[in-house]
């Protein structure tokens, strides 16, 4: 592997039901089948450890689903199950996504007291008749008490907000903004709301407002409290950005563990099962390589992957590093698309090329330019 060090997902698939605009996969836990999941989430471990010996890990994201709904002596387990892995004493970051509806002290304790150092919280809004109709298990008062408590176990907090939601305004929108940062949320991520039609809220195809003021209001608020948008979703104040997601963004290698799990190893992207029941299955027939199935990036669709993802943070394009790692020649490329957009989309101070706020909010139409670079 090309890092030495090694940055891990592990995905917990239970969620206590389904929120009304949730594509993801999702199963309520039911009788067993927690104790099944863990089971064969050692022996995928297991696997692991004996195919890459006992790697030291960099990063650890433990999502969901909703981690926070196992119990706390679940939780006990899970950690020495990961402390299985390899070697946890190096780790730069370690995040576990919380719902406020489940999260307790007893998961604090134990977070704060492992190597764990960063709680991501799924808030989505401070605005009750937001959550109601997105059909969230909280209001917004339990979600700031569950920051409050985050905060007390001495753990940083991330908090997830969605914007876009049917009768939310510019006016609610900030309001939920202002209120996470002053809960002391160092970085949020903020997402727009779209609907897939198998949702309960796609199956009743609500008008939803336009997504777009609601970006521009974020791009401009968040930096005058303190939190500067360092990637197209993710705002942060200096020094907390999500060290797990720059992995991801940097291409290095993401080892993915349990359901519906996506990892990245050596150039191939690869991901687990897609239920709990495959994934079980799957741990019977002793895992047969997880990374058959994935997908080997030719290198210059590794190189185009590279270039979108490096435009994606507000670190951009490093000239010396694109062309040592790609060659000269698609650095060129790259450049001589990226020129014939509007200039203001891009900032560029030699050294390094990135989209600027207005390039971000159009990134998806920059993206399909740098694409055309992979078609034959
Ligand atoms: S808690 Fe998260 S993963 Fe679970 S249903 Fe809601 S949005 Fe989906």
């Amino acid at each position: 592997m090309r890092d030495e060090r090694l940055s891990v997902y592990l995905h917990v698939p239970f969620c206590a039901g389904k929120c009304g605009y949730c594509s993801f996969y999702s199963t309520p836990p039911v009788r067993g089948e927690v104790e099944d999941y863990l089971d064969a989430l050692e022996a995928e471990i297991r696997y692991w450890r004996s195919r890459l010996g006992a790697p030291s890990l960099r990063t650890l994201y433990v999502g969901g689903g909703t981690p926070s709904l196992l119990p706390p002596r679940t939780w006990s387990r899970l950690i020495s199950l990961i402390e299985g892995l390899g070697n946890c004493d190096a780790l730069e970051e370690a995040t576990v996504e919380a719902n406020p509806s489940s999260l307790n002290d007893g998961h604090l304790e134990l977070w704060s007291s492992s190597f764990f150092t960063r709680v991501s919280l799924g808030v989505q809004s401070l605005d009750d008749a937001e959550l109601r109709c997105l059909g969230r298990r909280h209001d917004a008062a339990l979600a700031l008490c569950a920051m409050r408590r985050v905060l007390r176990f001495g753990l940083s907090l991330s908090a997830d907000l969605i914007f876009g939601v049917p009768g939310q305004t510019l006016r609610t929108w900030a309001a939920s903004l202002s209120g996470v940062r002053k809960a002391g949320a160092r970085h949020i991520s903020t997402y727009q709301l779209t609907l897939e039609p198998d949702t309960p809220m796609g199956r009743r195809m609500p008008v939803l407002p336009d997504g777009y003021p609601f970006y521009r209001y974020v791009q401009w608020y968040l930096p005058r409290l303190g939190l500067l948008q360092y990637e197209i979703s993710s705002f942060a104040s200096p020094g907390d950005e999500c060290r797990h997601n720059l992995a991801y963004w940097r291409q290095e290698n993401v080892l993915a563990l349990g359901p519906a799990a996506w990892g990245y190893l050596d150039g191939r992207r690869y991901e687990n099962p897609r239920t709990l029941d495959a994934y079980l299955e799957a741990a019977r027939r002793g895992f047969p390589d997880p990374l058959e199935g994935g997908e080997l990036l030719r290198q210059r669709s590794r190189a185009v992957e590279a270039a979108i993802l490096a435009l994606r943070t507000r670190w951009g394009i490093d000239r010396t590093d694109f062309s040592a790692r790609w060659g000269e020649g698609l650095l060129h490329e790259v450049e001589g698309l990226l020129a014939e957009l509007p200039p203001h989309l891009l900032r560029d101070d030699g050294r390094s090329v990135s989209l600027s706020p207005a390039g971000m909010r159009v990134g998806n139409a920059v993206w399909s330019e740098l694409l055309r670079l992979t078609e034959d």
